[in-house]
Order: structure tokens, then C-alpha cells, then sequence
């Protein structure tokens, strides 16, 4: 029997190991461990890549949206107390950035067929206190339409995207996510389609003050060092994370463009009532397949079947922000269909070192599943 885990991170990056390694021992031989010429460099890429002027590496995803947040609020853009629109269904980071800044987050329901946050809903959920919408580009999937711009202009909302699932994926007017809204944050977790070997994160945007408030928040709070302006953090991406990125980064878009290649196999290849695929979107390129979820109805029994036919799944994610213990004063909300996906939704493994047999196989597994 074959056997297959969610994502196996050995196998993903021995594609490169030589390079990888190569770029390593030049960091380590350098001395230079932190700030250095591989982040300055990593940032032109990415800025050149994205389309954005202004790139600032950071520690993790969670922190650039953090900082993103806090940097408009040093800049008096927002301010304690003020709602963000968020997507009720998402990770659990794109809502702790808006709370650990004093935010308030505003959840709203997704749609069935994208997970996404369904734009028809964001302007019910607009009160006089709501200053900004966070999008969240879920699974890999832009997140983005000029409804939407035209929604944040007219309520004059700053708009942020949640990039970390999505790097690399287009809007459907051809623009990068990570380069369409006011600012992004992007996370470079190791499982992520550009993956670091550890944390790291960044923002990307077209606003100059932001970046710079932004750097400085990141850096103690400061331009210069003993020079303290604002009161900050510490975020830093490391110089042995960026090299290995830039590295990786070669890559992004041939290996997003196999994921989407996998995703239409599985669609056409997966036939059974007992599951529901996902909604293939009618612009190439708008989805980079961080993630293949479909959705069934009696769950755990699909899981464990699949385990026992060697194919290990996941579930992005089982609880909501709102239903979490961590955010109790939201337990009591009702959010029904971000509460029925989070029942249903199951992870199968796809990822840039799978082959066409591999899909074919863990398709017939799924096919063969009795409730
Ligand atoms: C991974 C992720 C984050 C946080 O990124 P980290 O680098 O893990 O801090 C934020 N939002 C979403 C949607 C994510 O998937």
C-alpha cells in the first residue's frame, strides 16, 4: 500500500537541497546574520515579483499583520476600538492581529463555493465604527473583485490583505495578491507555498509612510539604532531565511502553476456523491492550491478510512475563531455556514512533488469510500 502525509516537508525542500545548502554555508560563512545584503535582496525580488514598492521583511505572517495594524494606528489611522471586517472563516492569526492591536473584529460569513469571505455581506456589517476590511486569500484563493474596492472607497475603509496562503496568486484582473489592497501580510511558515526552514513573514505595500512605520515598529520601535521613536517590537527575518527563500522564490510560480494542475486532476478524476470538490475558478492563476479541500458529511469516519488506505488528511480548520475558548466573548455568536464548512471540510494532500499516479491513486482511494 502507498502511503501519503498531509505535506511532507522532507521531501519538499530535498528538491533543492543542493542550493539550499550552497546558500546556507554562504550566510554562515559571511558572519552576517541579521539585516543584512540576503534580506535587502529577498525584498527587491519580492517587490519586482509582487508588483509593490515597498517591501518589509518581518518575523512571521502573524506579525506583519500585527504590524500593519499597529503601524496605522501610530499613524493615527486607526485606533483602539475601531472595526475590522474579517472573515468569520479563516485562521486564528488573522483575527488575533486585529484584537492584540485593541481592534475589534467584525466577522463575516463566507461563501459556500469559495470559503472566502462573501463580498455581498461586508457592507450589512458596516456601523459608524468600522474602519477597515481584512481579506483573507484562504486556501490560496484571491479573495479580491472591484466591488470591493469600490466598497472600502466608499465607506473610505483601508482594505488589508491576509497574503499568507496566496503568495503568487492573481486577482482576476492579472494583479498579485499581496500587491492589491493598501497592505499585506504574507507568512513564509515552512508549509506555506513559499516556505521558509522556520518563521518568517512580510508587508508588502504602496504606501511609503506605512513601510516606514512599519520598519521602525519592527525595529524596537526605531531608524536608527539607541534612536527610539515609537514603542516596538522586535520582528526580524533572518538573513539564513531570507537566502533560503530567495532560492525558493525561483520556483514559486512553476511549482503554484503544478498545484493548480493537480487540483483539475483531482476534480476530474474524484467522483463520488459523498463529496464535495472545490469550486474551480474561472481565471487561471487566481488560486495557488495552498490547500485542496473538499467537504463530507460524516467526517471522521472519512478521515480514519482514508489513514487506513495510507492517505493522511487534515482539517483547515475544525473550530472558528469565534468558537474558540480564546475568544469566549464571541462564543455565543451564530455563524452558520463558517460553522457548517468547519464540520465539514477535510485537506487532502497536494502538493509540487506529487505525481499524476500519486493524484490517480488518492483519488480511487476517495472513490472507494462507503458512509
Ligand atoms: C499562516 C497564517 C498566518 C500566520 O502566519 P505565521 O507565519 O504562522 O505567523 C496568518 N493568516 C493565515 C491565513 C495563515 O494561514
Amino acid at each position: 500500500m502507498k502511503s501519503y502525509e498531509l505535506l511532507s516537508l522532507q521531501k519538499l525542500n530535498s528538491r533543492y537541497a543542493d542550493e539550499l545548502k550552497e546558500a546556507a554555508c554562504r550566510v554562515i560563512d559571511s558572519g552576517w546574520y541579521l539585516r543584512g545584503e540576503e534580506t535587502d535582496a529577498l525584498e527587491h525580488e519580492m517587490a519586482l515579483y509582487l508588483g509593490v514598492p515597498y517591501v518589509v521583511s518581518v518575523a512571521n505572517g502573524l506579525d506583519a499583520l500585527r504590524l500593519i495594524l499597529k503601524a496605522y494606528i501610530e499613524l493615527h489611522r486607526l485606533q483602539p476600538g475601531d472595526e475590522v471586517i474579517v472573515p468569520a472563516n479563516t485562521f486564528i492569526a488573522s483575527v488575533l492581529a486585529v484584537t492584540d492591536c485593541g481592534l475589534v473584529p467584525r466577522f463575516v460569513e463566507p461563501s459556500v463555493y469559495t470559503h472566502n469571505l462573501d463580498i455581498s455581506l461586508i457592507e450589512p456589517n458596516i456601523t459608524p465604527h468600522t474602519r477597515a476590511i481584512m481579506v483573507v486569500h484562504l486556501y490560496g484563493r484571491a479573495c479580491w473583485s472591484a466591488e470591493l474596492e469600490q466598497i472600502a472607497r466608499n465607506h473610505n475603509l483601508l482594505l488589508i490583505e491576509d497574503n499568507a496562503q496566496a503568495l503568487g496568486a492573481l486577482c482576476d484582473d492579472g494583479r498579485r495578491t499581496g500587491s492589491l489592497g493598501d497592505a499585506a501580510g504574507t507568512s513564509f511558515y515552512p508549509g506555506k507555498n513559499l516556505g521558509a526552514l522556520g518563521d518568517a513573514g512580510m508587508v508588502t505595500t504602496h504606501d511609503k509612510e506605512l513601510a516606514d512605520m512599519v520598519r521602525a515598529l519592527g525595529n524596537y520601535g526605531g531608524y536608527q539604532r539607541y534612536k527610539y521613536d515609537y514603542k516596538g517590537l522586535n520582528s526580524r527575518l533572518d538573513e539564513l531565511q531570507a537566502t533560503l527563500l530567495r532560492v525558493k522564490l525561483r520556483y514559486l510560480d512553476d511549482e503554484n502553476r503544478y498545484r493548480d494542475s493537480l487540483a483539475h486532476m483531482y476534480n476530474s478524476f474524484v467522483r463520488t456523491p459523498l463529496c464535495t470538490l472545490p469550486h474551480l475558478p474561472q481565471v487561471q492563476g487566481t488560486h495557488v492550491w495552498h490547500q485542496y479541500v473538499i467537504r463530507t458529511r460524516h467526517r471522521d469516519a472519512f478521515m480514519q478510512y482514508m489513514s487506513s488506505n495510507g492517505v493522511v488528511t487534515g482539517i483547515h480548520y475544525p473550530i472558528p475563531p469565534h468558537k474558540q475558548l480564546a475568544y469566549k466573548e464571541y462564543n455565543a455568536l451564530s455563524l452558520p455556514v463558517t460553522e457548517q464548512l468547519a464540520g465539514e471540510v477535510v485537506s487532502v494532500p497536494i502538493a509540487p512533488y506529487l505525481t499524476e499516479d500519486d493524484i490517480r491513486y488518492i483519488a480511487d482511494v476517495i472513490n472507494n469510500y462507503v458512509e
